[in-house]
C-alpha cells in the first residue's frame, strides 16, 4: 500500500482545503410578502413567482 513518505504540514492541509469553501448561494426578496427567497424559485412563503401565484401557500411557519 502506498503510505505517504513526509506528514502533511499545517500548511499544505490548509492549501488543499481552499477549495472545499460552499458556494453562496444568493438570495433576494420576494416581490409579493418581502420573505426572502431563492432566486428563480418559487416564493415558499406564499407562493409567488414572477407576479402571480402559481402554487397554493401550503408551508405554515
Ligand atoms: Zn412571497
Amino acid at each position: 500500500m502506498a503510505v505517504p513518505k513526509r506528514k502533511t504540514t499545517p500548511s499544505r492541509r490548509n492549501m488543499r482545503r481552499s477549495h472545499h469553501a460552499l458556494p453562496v448561494t444568493g438570495s433576494i426578496e420576494c416581490s409579493n410578502c418581502g420573505e426572502v427567497k431563492l432566486p428563480h424559485h418559487v416564493c415558499s412563503a406564499c407562493g409567488h413567482y414572477d407576479g402571480r401565484e402559481v402554487v397554493e401557500a401550503t408551508e405554515t411557519f
